[in-house]
């Protein structure tokens, strides 16, 4: 039995091609024989053709024997996404308890944000990833007529607010961060966000005294992240908002070919899943073009997950040096390089690296 079992699911488009790359770095890390085990778990849209559903009947059980899991991206035009969204990823991140979304947002050496004034960007996201707007309670009627409804119904409940924020105040204690800034529309979604900032506002008051808070409309978020994205260090959101905070803190950064992201049950009772931030991105996959940087970093965030802080830390700093030395580049940051290229040149910085420190 090795020390970490990993359940790897590739899933669609560029994710097996972007996991090949991780698979190969976890490969090269040193550690006792058998430190880590990969098994490869084939549920994506073929399956889904194959077989009618994204995953087995069993397949809670299957996962849950894993230390983690390490997951590509999901996404076929033959399947409807809301299929492979709801069948594989929803059900993991909500029967695993996954309901925090890690998204750590940075710029990186070598590479130029669209924005001006974009080098010293450093925050994390904190996204609620259990509840809140990605709720199946709601429903349709009168489907094709002129009079057709559609009622979707958000979900905040206060254990729930409450539990993301103390992952993002213990982040922000842990890094000696000194401010949160909390997302919120609690002008116009007068229910749910309004619950938000009460129990965010209660949570960093009884627990958190040390920090700052600060309260902020998503909508004017959005333009301080372009603004001024040098003066966040901790961002607290609802799972809506914190989705596309991250996507535009990505796109700030250098784009979804480098953001990583985890999916964390912080009790540890179930494996958390470890993803990088964008899809399946069908118009690249197949050319072997793909970005293979999130994905990788995505499997950093796993170690660092798993108690193996250091080796997370070797791959981050290969793929830094990587990148600052920008003679590989992948299409995605101004290159031509393939996605095997960029995985070999990450390797070969890993090889160079002393094995401590
Ligand atoms: P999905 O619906 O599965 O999220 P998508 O194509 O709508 O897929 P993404 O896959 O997140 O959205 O990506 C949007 C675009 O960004 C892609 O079509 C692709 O052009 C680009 N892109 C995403 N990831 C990468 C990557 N790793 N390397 C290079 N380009 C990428």
């Amino acid at each position: 039995m090795a020390k970490y079992n990993i359940a790897v699911i590739e899933g669609d488009g560029i994710g097996p091609e972007v996991m090949e790359q991780a698979l190969n770095v976890l490969g090269a890390l040193g550690g006792e024989a058998d430190w880590l085990s990969v098994e490869k778990l084939p549920w994506n849209s073929r399956y889904y053709l194959e077989h009618g559903r994204m995953m087995p009947e069993g397949w809670k059980e299957q996962l849950q024997r894993f230390d983690a899991i390490l997951f590509g991206a999901i996404g076929d035009a033959r399947v409807p996404d809301d299929v492979s969204v709801w069948e594989l990823i929803m059900p993991i991140r909500k029967e695993f308890r996954q309901y925090v979304n890690f998204r750590p947002v940075r710029s990186l050496p070598g590479i130029r944000s669209p924005l001006a004034d974009g080098e010293d960007i450093e925050f994390a996201i904190f996204r609620e990833n259990a509840e809140g707007e990605y709720s199946d309670s709601g429903g349709r009627m009168f489907r094709g007529e002129p009079a057709e409804l559609a009622i979707q119904n958000t979900v905040m409940t206060r254990a729930g607010i409450e539990r993301i924020t103390r992952a993002a105040g213990d982040y922000a204690r842990r890094h000696g961060k000194t401010k949160l800034t909390s997302a919120t529309k609690s002008n116009a979604v007068v229910h749910a966000n309004k619950l938000w900032d009460e129990q965010v506002a209660r949570t960093v008051r009884t627990d958190y005294p040390e920090l700052e808070l600060e309260s902020v409309y998503v909508d004017a978020l959005a333009a301080y992240f372009v603004q001024r994205p040098q003066s966040f260090e901790v961002v607290v959101a609802s799972n809506l908002f914190g989705d596309i905070l991250s996507d535009l803190g990505s796109g700030i950064t250098g784009g979804l070919g480098l953001s990583p992201s985890a999916n964390i049950n912080p009790e540890k009772d179930f494996p958390s899943m470890f993803e990088p931030v964008h899809g399946s991105a069908p118009d690249i996959a197949g050319k072997g073009i793909a970005n293979p940087i999130a994905q990788i970093w995505s499997a950093a965030l796993m170690l660092d997950h798993l108690g193996e802080a250091e080796k997370g830390k070797k791959i981050v700093r290969a793929i830094e040096q990587v990148l600052a030395e920008g003679k590989v580049k992948t299409a995605d940051i101004g290159g031509d390089a393939t996605t095997a290229e960029m995985g070999q040149a990450i390797l070969d910085k890993l090889a160079a690296l002393p094995e401590k420190g």
